[in-house]
C-alpha cells in the first residue's frame, strides 16, 4: 500500500466534505495510514501536527490509550441498543454527569448523532413546547454571520453565505439580528440594543434566538464579549423567548470553562454538544434542555404533545462510553486548569503576528486563536497556500479564506505550539 495507490483509488469511488473535487486535479489528497497524540502519519511517514483538532473534534489526541481501553471494553459489552423502550448504563451515567457539568438548571439530555441533527432537535423542541402551551411561534432569530451545520434546518438559521445561498429557495424562516461587531462590551451592548428592538417588533412571532457563544466557528473564528449574552438571556426572558446556545464547537473547554455559558454565568433553555463530547472519536450529539421544556411534553399520550423525534443511532453504547471515557480525563488530569497556562502561552506566540505586514488583527478566547490577514482577495486563495505550506513543514492548518486559526488538542506541548505556530507565521512571512 503508499500514498499514490490509495489516492486513485479514493478519487475513483469517493466524493468528499466541503471539497470542489476537481481541485483534487492539482491538490492532492492525504492518504493517513495512522494517528497518534497530536500527530497524523502518512504511507511516506511523514507526521502531521493536527493544529486544527480533525475539524474542531479531538480534544486529548488521537488514539489516546485511556479512551481507546474504554471503548475496547464497551465493544465486548454492549455495542448499541434501541434506546427507545430501552436503556444501558453509559448513556445514563453519561446523562447524569452532563447534567451536573452544565450550567445549573439544565436537567434533562436527548440525544443524537451530529451538530445539525442537535441543532434540528433543539428548534424543533423550542417551536413544539410553545405550541404545547397554545403559541404559534414559528420564526428563528440567529445572528449575522453564524453557523449551525449543513441540514435544511441547520443551514436556515445558518448566515455563511458559502454554505446558505444556492439552498436559499428551500430553506425555512428565519432572521438575522447583527452579532456584536468586535470583542468590546460597547459592541456587545449595541448587539443586544439591536435584539431587543426586534423582540419589540416581532416576539410574539419569535421561539427562540439560536447563538455560538462567545466564538462563531466557520463564521471565521469571529469573537465577542461575554456582556452580550447576558444581555441576550434577559431580553429572552422578557419576552417570552427561548435561548439556544449552539457549543457544538466551544462546548468543553475550548473558550476556556467548560462551556461558554458558564463565563457569562447563564443557563439557556437549550444547550447544544457535539464534536468535543466524544474527545474526536465517535459521533454523538446531546441537548440539554429544562424541567420546565420538559414538563411540557409530559402528558398522558397524546401524538401532538409528545417530541416524537428520533435517529437510529441515539444514544449508541460506543460513542457514549467515548465520552464518559472523555469526562474522566478532564476529571482526573484538571484539563480546565492545565489549558489556562496552554492558552496562556499560545497568546504569547500570537502577539509576534502582530509584526507581519500582511496581519490585519489578532485574537484569541482560551484555546483558540487566530490571525487575520489583509490585502487579498477570494480569488487569491490565500488559505489554500497557508495549508500548502503547512502541509510541506509538517501542520495540518486549514484557513477559513484570509483567517489562519489554531485550535490544537490540548495535550500540545510547548514544543509542539513553537512548531505549529512558528509554521503558520513563516508561512505568513512568505505569501
Ligand atoms: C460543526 C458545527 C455544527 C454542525 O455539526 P456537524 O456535526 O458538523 O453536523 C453546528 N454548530 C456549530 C457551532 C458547529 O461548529
Amino acid at each position: 500500500m503508499n500514498n499514490t495507490k490509495l489516492k486513485n483509488r479514493d478519487l475513483d469511488v469517493l466524493w468528499h466534505p466541503c471539497t470542489q473535487m476537481k481541485d483534487h486535479e492539482t491538490l492532492p489528497l492525504i492518504p493517513i495510514k495512522k494517528a497518534h497524540g497530536i500527530y497524523l502519519e502518512d504511507f511516506d511517514g511523514n507526521a502531521y501536527i493536527d493544529a486544527i483538532s480533525s475539524w474542531w473534534v479531538n480534544l486529548f489526541g488521537h488514539t489516546n490509550s485511556y479512551i481507546n481501553e474504554k471503548i475496547k471494553e464497551q465493544l465486548d459489552t454492549l455495542e448499541h441498543v434501541i434506546l427507545a423502550g430501552f436503556t444501558h448504563e453509559q448513556v445514563v451515567r453519561l446523562s447524569e454527569r452532563l447534567v451536573k457539568l452544565s450550567p445549573e438548571g439544565l436537567n434533562k439530555c436527548f440525544y443524537a448523532d451530529n451538530g445539525s441533527s442537535a441543532v434540528e432537535v433543539a428548534l424543533k423542541m423550542s417551536y413544539h413546547a410553545h405550541k404545547n402551551s397554545a403559541k404559534e411561534k414559528k420564526l428563528f432569530v440567529s445572528l449575522t454571520n453564524s453557523y449551525h451545520g449543513e441540514t435544511i434546518g441547520a443551514l436556515s438559521v445558518g448566515d455563511v453565505k458559502l454554505y446558505k445561498d444556492t439552498y436559499e429557495p428551500l430553506l425555512i424562516r428565519s432572521i438575522q439580528t447583527p452579532v456584536p461587531k468586535d470583542m468590546s462590551i460597547e459592541a456587545a451592548k449595541e448587539a443586544a440594543a439591536e435584539f431587543e428592538k426586534l423582540c419589540r417588533e416581532k416576539s410574539e412571532e419569535i421561539s427562540a434566538i439560536i447563538l455560538e457563544p462567545l466564538v462563531q466557528g466557520a463564521g471565521s473564528m469571529h469573537m465577542y464579549h461575554k456582556e452580550f449574552l447576558v444581555l441576550v438571556r434577559k431580553i429572552c426572558d422578557r419576552y417570552d423567548i427561548h435561548l439556544i446556545a449552539d457549543e457544538v464547537m466551544v462546548g468543553f473547554g475550548r473558550t476556556g470553562a467548560m462551556f461558554a455559558c458558564e463565563s457569562a454565568n447563564i443557563t439557556p433553555d437549550f444547550l447544544v454538544l457535539s464534536k468535543g463530547l466524544t474527545g474526536g472519536y465517535l459521533p454523538l450529539s446531546v441537548v440539554l434542555t429544562t424541567n420546565e421544556i420538559y414538563a411540557k411534553f409530559y402528558c398522558d399520550y397524546n401524538e401532538h404533545k409528545a417530541f416524537l423525534h428520533s435517529h437510529s443511532y441515539t444514544g449508541n453504547a460506543l460513542a457514549c462510553a467515548a465520552a464518559n471515557a472523555t469526562l474522566d480525563i478532564f476529571e482526573r488530569d484538571n484539563v480546565i486548569e492545565k489549558n489556562r497556562e496552554t492558552a496562556k502561552y499560545m497568546g504569547s506566540k500570537l502577539s509576534k503576528f502582530k509584526e507581519l505586514k500582511n496581519v490585519a488583527s489578532i485574537r484569541q478566547t482560551g484555546m483558540i486563536c487566530v490571525v487575520e490577514l489583509k490585502g487579498y482577495e477570494p480569488k487569491d486563495r490565500i488559505g489554500l497556500k497557508v495549508y500548502q505550506y503547512g502541509l510541506d513543514n509538517g501542520v495540518l492548518l486549514r484557513p477559513l479564506g484570509d483567517v489562519v486559526y489554531f485550535m490544537p488538542p490540548y495535550i500540545i506541548t510547548k514544543e509542539e505550539c513553537d512548531k505549529m505556530m512558528d509554521t503558520a507565521y513563516e508561512a505568513i512571512k512568505l505569501l
